[in-house]
């Protein structure tokens, strides 16, 4: 047999292995930033365009390269960084593979310009797919210039793969935050098709932070500092009542490297525990150096994995530091440690005052009897406030919904059915009987039996039905603020929001000015508590952050969705009868009533035989 086994040639050995280095234009952007920072730069340019999917380009004034070591630099595994094995244990450069420009080249048109401070002269290069298509010899300033364009123009399976220019550039700016916060002495200015994203003179960590995320960022910030002959740990935390939805603002730095790590990130959970609301996640800053022979950051080929080897030490170290800091700036008092995690309080609820209960228990209650009783007094204290909240559900309701749009389920009473779309009139029907079982399901009988219906899922259903449809008929009810809220954002934040500004007017809010940092809110939604609008913002950017919709259906989809998500009742709410009646009508009343819009099961039936059987 004839021998079969040949080497790839090198053109497409390259693009196999830029695939490792170059997933996406973010990628490039973090290389490039990261050689511009090797080479000693004070001053360095992104300039973007089209998600970085048709240029970039990176101007730094470090050293730049002689003329052979700008052709040498294109090659792969050629590297200034190291020279020996032993070299990667004292690493203080971010790069060291020597396979970056290889792989960039390898798969896009790159234009290198570079000079060092001894030339006179300056050279150019023209890389197209690892092909020299120019060098010469040219009059340049000081550093290095690169400019990437078409990535992947030979790949066409990897371009068509990339996400929208939006996504795309959200990368590009995430991988931006990760450097500049990491050297915040380096002077950044990036641009984005033509205009100015971030203009960042050199500074100090804090104040690095601030220019990044907002001038309302400062306030928040608490510093943290602890040097042991194993770690130098500084940096800062945010204050606890600043724990935000997204976990947008967390960053550990390994010696000045970005780096993840879901252990090290788990002991600062572990100092904030009990600090925070259920839900939110803490905002950190933290610089940890160590030894560079006590980590390892080969372990990833796009290195932000790392290891350390006495990472129990650093965890406790870590969560002691924390915590240290949390109780010396007096943060901690301010918070209720009595507060039972377990009882789930609804956050708008949290400063209220709660009377004690007063639990009258109804002896001759029946749950099966389909009488009418008025239990009115059965309920304790507790609910009282929620009876309020649940008539303004209605406020805003559409009461034209068909009468015959109902599910297949048929109820006992016929009056059920017709009566309760009619306005003004009473509401509640009593010859259906309705009762909560354990502040999580609504019971209810039907003919065949009774239905056990999630509360919760249940009024996720009806709101999300009705924030579609107002944002489909771009009909809403809003209430105006007496007084405007003014809510601060970050920069990226803020350009989420701009982005589904439209769709949230059309479900009630009514926006007045939006500044860089910050947006004035006039009008919510009928169904909106003041006090909630920044939990309901904040949790509507973090979704949009986390998921990025396609297209504008999805987009009021998922706006529909979050809302529905934040605004219904929650298991361990108390419902009087009215509130259980009218969220049992208005469920079935929905175009679709057996799944939440999360795809879960709303209710479950249970038959006159199910009940039977269980008694043989
Ligand atoms: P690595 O950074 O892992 O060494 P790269 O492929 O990113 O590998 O770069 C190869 C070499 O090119 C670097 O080692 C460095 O000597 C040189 N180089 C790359 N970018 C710059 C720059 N902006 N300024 C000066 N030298 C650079
Ligand atoms: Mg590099």
């Amino acid at each position: 047999m004839a021998d079969i086994i040949r080497l790839l040639p090198d053109h497409v050995a390259n693009q196999i292995a830029a695939g490792e280095v170059v997933q996406r234009p973010s990628s490039v952007v973090k290389e490039l930033l990261e050689n511009a920072i090797d080479a000693g730069a004070t001053e360095i340019q992104l300039i973007v365009k089209d998600g970085g999917k048709t240029l970039i380009q990176i101007v730094d004034n470090g050293k730049g390269m002689s003329g052979t070591d700008a052709r040498l630099s294109f090659e792969r595994h050629a590297t200034s960084k190291i020279q020996k094995a032993e070299d990667l244990f004292n690493l203080h450069t971010k790069g060291f593979r020597g396979e970056a420009l290889a792989s960039i080249a390898a798969i896009a048109h790159v234009e290198m310009l570079t000079r060092t401070e001894e030339d006179e002269i300056g050279t150019r290069i023209k890389m197209e797919g690892s092909k020299v298509v120019a060098q010469e010899v040219v009059v340049a300033p000081k550093g290095t210039s690169m400019l990437v364009k078409n990535l992947f123009f030979n790949i066409p399976a990897r371009r068509n793969f990339l996400k929208s220019d939006q996504v795309e550039f959200r990368h590009i700016t995430d991988e931006f935050h990760r450097i500049s916060l990491a050297h915040p002495q380096v002077a950044f200015n990036f641009y984005n098709n033509g205009s100015d994203v971030f203009q960042l003179p050199a500074n100090d960590f804090r104040k690095r932070i601030v220019q990044i995320f907002g001038r309302k960022t400062d306030e928040k910030l608490v510093p943290v500092e602890e040097e042991t002959h194993v770690v130098k740990i500084s940096g800062y935390i945010q204050k606890p009542e600043f724990a935000k939805k997204s976990r947008g603002e967390q960053f550990f730095f390994a010696n000045n490297r970005f780096i993840k790590s879901p252990y090290l990130h788990h002991a600062i959970l572990g100092a904030f525990e009990g600090l925070i609301r259920p839900g939110t996640h803490p905002g950190y800053f933290l610089n940890l150096e160590v030894d560079p022979g006590t980590i390892d950051i080969n372990i990833h080929p796009t290195k932000t994995e790392v290891k350390f080897d006495d990472e129990h030490t650093l965890y406790a170290m870590l969560k002691s530091t924390v915590k240290h800091s949390l109780g010396q700036f007096n943060v901690t008092p301010a918070l209720d440690f009595e507060q039972d995690q377990n009882l789930d309080t609804p956050y708008s609820y949290k400063n209220k005052e709660v009377g004690i209960p007063q639990v009258v228990v109804d002896s001759s209650f029946n749950p099966f009897e389909a009488v009418k009783t008025s239990r009115g007094n059965s309920t304790s204290n507790y609910s009282k406030p929620k009876v309020e909240g649940w008539e303004n559900l209605y406020l805003g309701m559409d009461m034209s919904i068909d009468g015959d749009n109902h599910s297949n389920l048929e109820f006992e009473s016929e009056v059920v059915n017709s009566s309760i779309f009619d306005e003004g009139q009473e509401v509640v029907d009593h010859t259906t009987t309705t009762f909560q079982l354990r502040k999580k399901y609504i019971i209810t009988t039907i003919k065949s039996g009774m239905v056990v219906i999630n509360q919760s899922r249940a009024h996720q259903r009806v709101l999300y039905e009705k924030f579609l449809k107002n944002i489909t008929i771009k009909e809403a009810v809003s209430q105006q603020l007496l007084f405007p809220l003014t809510l601060s954002f970050s920069p990226s934040e803020i350009s989420i929001l701009n982005e589904i500004k439209e769709n949230l007017c059309t479900v009630g809010f009514v926006f007045g000015e939006v500044a860089e940092d910050g947006v004035e809110i006039k009008g919510v939604p009928v169904l909106v508590v003041e006090s909630e609008v920044q939990m309901i913002m904040e949790q509507l950017i973090s979704d949009f952050q986390q998921e990025v919709p396609g297209d504008s259906f999805s987009q009021s989809d998922m706006l529909a969705k979050t809302l529905a998500k934040t605004l219904s009742v929650k298991t361990g709410e108390t419902l009087d009868e009215f509130s259980q009646v009218k969220l049992v009508n208005d469920l079935f009343a929905c175009k679709e009533t057996t799944l939440s819009p999360f795809n879960k099961k709303v209710y479950m039936t249970i038959t006159e035989n199910d009940i039977e059987r269980k008694f043989i």
